[in-house]
C-alpha cells in the first residue's frame, strides 16, 4: 500500500489511546506516525526487505506495549507505538500488491520479506497495488477516524496526508510511466557516453 495509507493507518490505530489518555497523545501519535512510514525508508536499499520485519516488529512490540502499560513514560510509549505501527505496516504490505515497478502487471508475487522464515511472503492483493482506488479507500477510512477524533497539529497532518494520498492515487500509473521513461533516457545517455569514451 502507498506510504500515506501506512501513515494514516498508524495514526488511526494510535487514535483511541490518544483520546483515552490525552496526556500521552503526542508520544503515541508521533510514534505511530514514524512507525507507520519507517519501514519504507528502505526504498533506497532492498525495498520491503531491509527495514521490513513482519514478525520481528510484532514480537518486539509485545514487551514494549507491556512496559508502556506499566511504566507509561512518554519515551517508552512512543517506542511501543512505533513498533506496533511498524508491525501493522509490514502486515499491510502482505495484503497489498506485489513489490515490482508496475504491480498491476503481476509479474512478481513478492510482497514483503520475512526474516524469520527466510523467504518472501506472497502478495495477497486485497488492494491490487499501491495507489489503487481501494488503497485510497483504506486511507480514507483510517484518515476519517483520525480527522474525527484528533485536533491540533496531528489533525492537520492527517488532512495533508489524505490530500497526498488522493493526488498519488490520481497519478500513480502515470508516475510509473514517467519514471520508466526517465530511467530509459538515462541508460541511453550513459550508453552513448560509454561508446563516445571508447572511441577516444
Ligand atoms: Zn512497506
Amino acid at each position: 500500500m502507498m506510504l500515506p495509507t501506512h501513515a494514516l493507518v498508524g495514526l488511526a490505530v494510535a487514535t483511541p489511546v490518544a483520546v483515552v489518555v490525552p496526556d500521552l497523545a503526542t508520544p503515541v501519535l508521533a510514534g505511530a506516525l514514524l512507525g507507520g512510514v519507517f519501514p519504507d525508508f528502505d526504498v533506497v536499499a532492498t525495498h520491503r526487505r531491509t527495514l521490513h520485519y513482519p514478525t520481528g516488529y510484532m514480537l518486539a512490540s509485545i514487551p514494549a506495549v507491556a512496559l508502556a502499560l506499566v511504566v507509561g513514560t512518554p519515551g517508552i510509549v512512543a517506542v511501543a507505538s512505533l513498533l506496533v505501527a511498524a508491525a501493522v505496516h509490514c502486515r499491510m504490505d502482505r495484503y497489498g500488491g506485489s513489490h515490482e515497478f508496475r504491480p498491476w502487471e503481476r509479474k512478481s508475487d513478492r510482497a514483503v520479506y520475512d526474516h524469520v522464515k527466510g523467504r518472501w511472503l506472497r502478495a495477497k492483493r486485497w488492494t491490487r497495488y499501491d495507489g489503487a482506488p481501494e488503497d485510497l479507500l483504506v486511507a480514507s477510512v483510517a484518515g476519517g477516524v483520525a480527522l474525527l477524533a484528533l485536533s491540533g497539529s496531528f489533525r492537520t497532518i492527517t488532512a495533508i496526508t489524505l490530500g497526498v494520498a488522493v493526488v498519488y492515487t490520481a497519478f500513480r500509473r502515470r508516475l510509473s510511466d514517467l519514471a520508466g521513461m526517465m530511467v530509459g533516457r538515462f541508460r541511453a545517455a550513459t550508453e552513448l557516453l560509454r561508446i563516445g569514451c571508447g572511441r577516444r
